[in-house]
């Protein structure tokens, strides 16, 4: 089933995510419609928070993504991503690593529009445990930030946020008032930067 995607000004965006305790039928079911919606909207990753469940979990499909290059580790063992794919993290805790990178982003609650974002090339995390770099690392990161709602326009340098700044204050109030573009109108732009 595919899901409404909040856009910004919407306030679940800025919740922090429950940690899930059991891994029941009625998460694996959302977990299968979140990559169902993160797919229709041409998106390679999306969090609870942006369908409207603050929990702690959030999907990823990045095998799309044939540009930025992806690394993965599973147990100290070197996979091909998109093998992996799609990823289902439930409370993920990641440590980053690496020196940092800026690259383009996109965000599925903010139609249309991108920024440059400083990441770590690197991290590792998981109980299973897992080590990505590449763009894989990146959309891990923008992920894990929605979990504890953080967006990604709060990690842009402030002179990209003050040239967005009207756009965003506009997406707001159309958000606010329900008159925003609806996500069956809604174009894929960057669709392999949209996390
Ligand atoms: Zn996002």
């Amino acid at each position: 089933m595919i899901l409404r995607i909040l856009h910004y000004g919407d306030a679940t965006l800025r919740a922090k995510g429950k940690p899930i305790e059991n891994i029941d039928d009625g998460i694996r079911e959302l977990a299968a419609n979140m990559i169902e919606t993160m797919h229709a909207a041409h998106g390679v990753g999306l969090a609870a928070q942006q369908i409207g469940e603050p929990l702690q979990l959030t999907v990823l499909d990045v095998s799309a993504v044939e540009e930025r290059p992806s690394m993965l580790k599973l147990d100290g063992t070197d996979l091909d991503p998109k093998t992996a794919m799609p990823l289902v993290l439930i409370n993920p805790e990641i440590e980053l690593h690496g020196e940092t990178e800026v690259g383009v982003e996109g965000c599925l609650s903010f139609p249309e529009i991108t920024g440059d974002i400083e990441r770590a090339q690197s991290l590792e995390g998981g109980t299973i445990h897992i080590e990505s770099s590449g763009f894989l690392a990146r959309a891990i990161q923008h992920e894990c930030d929605h979990l504890n709602g953080i967006l990604f326009i709060d990690r842009m340098r402030s002179a990209a946020k003050v040239a967005l700044s009207s756009r965003l204050r506009r997406l707001q109030k159309e958000t606010r008032r329900g008159t925003g573009i609806r996500p069956e109108e809604e174009r894929p732009l960057v669709s392999e930067t949209t996390l």
